[in-house]
């Protein structure tokens, strides 16, 4: 795609292609229905560890370990964190990781988690639209609804995770990914997203919500 600017910086002509969601959660053969944005080679290589944390989180959650296409993943995850490069990689996982009560937990690092879904709304936004959204215009919330206090802030959540829940969903491959999307009401730029992987771990996404926040406030 000579010519074309980068769609997440906007600053670099792209050389390559992004995959919205990352092409490593799709275990082969992967499907036709993949989607691909522009992307310059830095911000592209800068997405691989987010993305590799992201997949290896899902392969660690107890509720996903019935979905097949998790349990195709696992044997590719474990394969990639033997690789050398991976050691610092494994070696902060391991130090997220404490026991509890005798069993090992994970203390998730949600703002990278968070940034792999962010970053797919954009990507997905722009093979929509065709426009560019900033990254300071786009907030994640992985699994908002099992942290009621961060609800508050942002009220009225709850009614547009109802709102979502009524949409169609873009379904990209059953149990891997999809996606719905709402507008908001005399926002023309303002939208809510909500994406389910593996059919159970979700995000919700707010696109250019501090306008409706204000409003809201007032
Ligand atoms: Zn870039």
């Amino acid at each position: 795609m000579p010519g074309k600017l980068c769609v997440y910086c906007g600053a670099n002509e792209c050389g390559t292609s992004d995959h919205v969601p990352p092409a490593n959660l799709f275990p082969p053969p992967r499907p036709s229905t993949l989607i691909t944005v522009p992307s310059c080679e830095t911000c592209n290589v800068g997405f691989s560890l987010d993305d590799e944390y992201f997949r290896i989180v899902i392969c660690t959650r107890p509720d996903l370990s019935e979905n097949s296409a998790v349990q195709r993943l696992i044997p590719i995850t474990l394969k990639g964190l033997d690789r050398p490069e991976s050691s610092p990689f494994k070696r902060a996982f391991l130090d997220a990781t404490r026991t509890v009560g005798g069993t090992m937990q994970l203390q998730l690092n949600n703002h990278r988690l968070n940034r792999v879904a962010e970053r797919t709304v954009r990507g997905l936004h722009y093979a929509k639209s065709a426009r560019s959204l900033p990254a300071a215009n786009v907030n994640a919330f992985y699994e908002l609804a099992f942290d009621p206090p961060d609800i508050q802030p942002i009220f009225p959540l709850q009614s547009i995770l109802a709102a979502l829940r009524e949409e169609p969903p873009t379904v990209i491959q059953p149990d891997v990914f999809e996606y719905r999307v709402t507008g908001i009401s005399g926002k023309p730029d303002a939208s809510a997203w909500l994406l389910t992987f593996f059919a159970r771990a979700w995000f919700l996404v707010l696109v250019n919500w501090r306008s409706v926040e204000n409003e809201l406030r007032q």
